[in-house]
């Protein structure tokens, strides 16, 4: 008998919900300019925006917080999370950042400059913010598959590899700085890369002389993916892939804000002597000394717990089966999502959810400020208001936090979602009233057109 996969954990500390009326939800939305990155979290009953930084800590980590040794140089929490890193990356020089894009502002700015070219299955939105900041270009060069939202296949994550190969062609492949692969493609709906596929990037990293490096930030959700669809690849246990997927890369950038379980966090970690050094020259000036880089101890703790929490098969069973039961329970009540389901969110096509609203009024804001009405349910647009002009879909992406909610909250999203659904001919467009020079998502302010 197939037994229900249950959260593999019981509960011993709560944050209570606020409950709000739908007349207040209007007022708030009004309030916040129709945009929810302005909202309160106290007035999102769940809040599904991120997944970043949103985990709930396990008691183990809570523990290792109080263990967390607050010495300026040479802490011990610092050893401790460098020898897990090294455990499970294989990196000789491991730096620990205050988050993500810190590690990613090191990295691109001694990598980078004018005339130089990077290029990713997706680059994520800081990621190439901090390329382009360097003065170099990116290229994304996504699998075809990947653009037929609907049409299920197993690593949608995967470069193109034919298109990495003309676009190495026309930078030359002295001026591609780096090929950087994210696993998962979270622009690209959380697809995962296969290890074959991220074992010809190497070859072709080899061939032209030009380093690999793993924007590690879903590396677990990637391995289960791997050992659940890649063939030969089921035996293995989830640490021994991530192992293996680490060690194909010359240089490693990591968000622990998502697969490291903790609420702030990251590191850069690489082989090179001559770049680690130069990286820790810069972490001085921005973050901090090189045994904690912009991290208390007590953070440096909780990451090495975290790492070898997210491996764990029962961790990870629950968190993929979460998502896909978020992914299938709107589908079956008639939402058109992204398949098959990602690792950390659910994607929903809100042009073709509402397709009375035309491209200019932006459906994806539209889908986004219905949930919020209808229930209390905040999600984030990722179309036009995220990407302007340049927008391939409308989506709105419900993210899950890891840990953080259970079946029942889940169920309660997906009848807040059927309800809409019945009622989505009402649904108004938005127009934006005033925007910011860049990153509008989070601060424009929007109106209804009727
Ligand atoms: C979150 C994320 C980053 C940036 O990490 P932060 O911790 O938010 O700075 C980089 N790449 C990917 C794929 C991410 O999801």
């Amino acid at each position: 008998m197939i037994r229900t996969i249950i959260e593999p954990f019981r509960i011993k500390v709560v944050q209570p919900l606020r409950f709000t009326t739908r007349e207040e939800r209007e007022d708030l939305l009004r309030r916040a300019h129709y945009n929810p990155f302005y909202l309160h979290a106290g007035d999102v009953l769940i809040d599904l925006l991120t997944d970043s930084g949103t985990s709930a800590m396990s008691n183990e980590q809570w523990a290792g917080m109080m263990r967390g040794d607050e010495s300026y140089a040479g802490s011990e929490s610092f050893f401790r999370f460098e020898a897990e890193v090294k455990d499970l990356t294989g990196f000789r020089h491991v730096i620990p950042t205050h988050q993500g894009r810190a590690a990613e502002r090191i990295l691109f700015s001694l990598l980078g400059g004018k005339g130089m070219t990077t290029i990713a299955n997706t680059h994520f939105d800081t990621t190439r913010a901090n390329v382009e900041q360097s003065g170099a270009r990116c290229v994304d060069c996504p699998s075809p598959e990947s653009r037929r939202l609907t049409e299920a296949a197993p690593f949608k994550g995967n470069l193109d590899l034919d298109a990495v190969e003309r676009e190495i062609a026309n930078a030359g492949e002295r001026k591609v700085e780096a090929i950087i692969v994210t696993v998962t493609n979270n622009s690209g709906g959380g697809q995962p890369v296969s290890l074959a596929n991220l074992r010809a990037v190497r070859q072709v990293c080899d061939r032209h002389g030009i380093p690999l490096v793993l924007d590690a930030c879903r590396f677990a959700e990637n391995a289960w993916f791997i050992r659940d669809r890649e063939p030969g690849q089921e035996g293995r246990t989830l640490r021994e892939i991530a192992q293996e997927m680490f060690r194909l890369a010359d240089i490693s950038t990591f968000s622990a804000k998502k697969d490291g379980l903790v609420n702030m966090g990251g590191f850069l970690a690489m082989n090179d002597d001559a770049l680690a050094a130069r990286a820790r020259s810069v972490l001085i000036l921005t973050e901090g000394f090189p045994t904690y880089g912009g991290l208390a101890g007590r953070d440096l703790e909780a990451i090495a717990v975290g790492l070898r929490e997210v491996v764990r098969d029962e961790y990870m069973a629950y968190r993929i089966a979460s998502v896909r039961y978020l992914c299938h329970g709107l589908k079956e009540r008639g939402a058109p999502v992204i398949e098959p389901p990602g690792g950390h969110a659910a994607y929903v096509d809100a042009k073709a959810t509402l397709p009375h609203i035309p491209k200019e009024f932006l459906a994806g804001q539209a889908l986004v400020n219905a949930l919020y009405l209808a229930g209390g349910v905040r999600a984030v647009e990722i179309g036009t208001v995220m990407f302007g002009a340049a927008a391939q879909h409308e989506l709105v992406r419900l993210a899950m936090p890891r840990r953080v909610y259970t079946q029942s909250h889940v169920d309660y999203v997906l009848e807040v979602f059927a309800d809409l659904l019945a009622e989505r001919d009402r649904v108004p467009g938005y127009r934006i009233t005033w925007e910011p020079p860049y990153l509008r998502h989070f601060t424009a302010h929007f109106e209804p057109v009727r």
